[in-house]
């Protein structure tokens, strides 16, 4: 028999036979991987709690010949405070689509895990406003994934300055005041102080330091417009989760 003891998140459950349910976990070491949970629906079921979404826990799973099945599941962290709070949990529910694009089955994702934990933790006790925990975990995890903006030089003349003036969606990256390199890409977004620093920010502090800033609601509505289309460029898909809070 093969078994398999992981730490894990569950990001997605779907119904199957009488009270069965297939979860889909992302787990340090295994990337994504989908598991049966047999009787999981029943309210009396012991692997129940376990194998709700956004529950982070230890899981023993068993190894069948076409789908994992869960022997015992251990929680670790329930995430109540967002389950029970439909504003947070929409915001889970967008920074779960994102994850469930970039974290492919069997292909560990450790850092993407570990952003995607910090950003449900400071959503769930911080008072950090959410739109900024959301562009935070827009930015920093298509720059994980392999899609970092180019933060560091101008994409036109290669020069650092202090500041830079534009976002080019086109060349992935910031552009400087030089009028040819304003020239380079006429669609590029005028950029604040600002909002560049803390582009800049996203893309390169250390995790422990990523949530560590706050903005005016200028700069934060600002950063969050261009995390959002960066998003959707990079992805080349639509988010729409979040389309919920406008309707509340
Ligand atoms: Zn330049």
């Amino acid at each position: 028999m093969s078994f398999l003891k992981t730490e894990g998140i569950v990001v997605k459950e779907v119904s199957t036979g009488e009270a069965d349910k297939i979860i889909t976990i992302l787990t340090r070491g295994q990337g994504r991987l989908s598991a049966l949970v047999k009787g999981g629906r029943r309210p009396r079921s012991r692997l129940s709690a376990g194998s709700q979404v956004l529950c982070y826990g230890d899981f023993v799973l068993y190894k069948g010949r076409e789908l994992y099945s869960v022997n015992s599941c251990e929680v670790i962290e329930p995430f109540y405070e967002i389950r029970n709070d439909v504003v947070k949990l929409t915001y889970a529910a967008h920074f779960t689509d994102i994850v469930l694009e970039l974290i492919q089955e069997n292909q560990p994702a450790p850092r993407l895990l570990s952003l995607f934990l910090n950003s449900l933790h400071m959503l769930a006790r911080s008072s950090r406003d959410p739109d900024l925990i959301t562009s935070i975990f827009e930015l920093r995890a298509v720059s994980i994934s392999g899609y970092a903006p180019n933060v560091e030089a101008c994409m036109a003349c290669g020069a650092a300055p202090e500041r830079y003036y534009s976002f080019s969606f086109r060349n992935c990256g910031f552009l400087c005041d030089r009028p040819a390199c304003i020239g380079h890409d006429g669609s590029a977004v005028p950029l604040s102080a600002g909002a560049s620093r803390a582009i800049q920010h996203i893309v390169y502090a250390p995790m422990k330091e990523l949530f560590s800033f706050g903005l005016s609601r200028e700069v934060l509505d600002e950063i969050a417009r261009t995390t959002r289309r960066y998003l959707r460029e990079r992805l080349e898909r639509e988010f729409s989760k979040l389309d919920f809070l406008k309707e509340i």
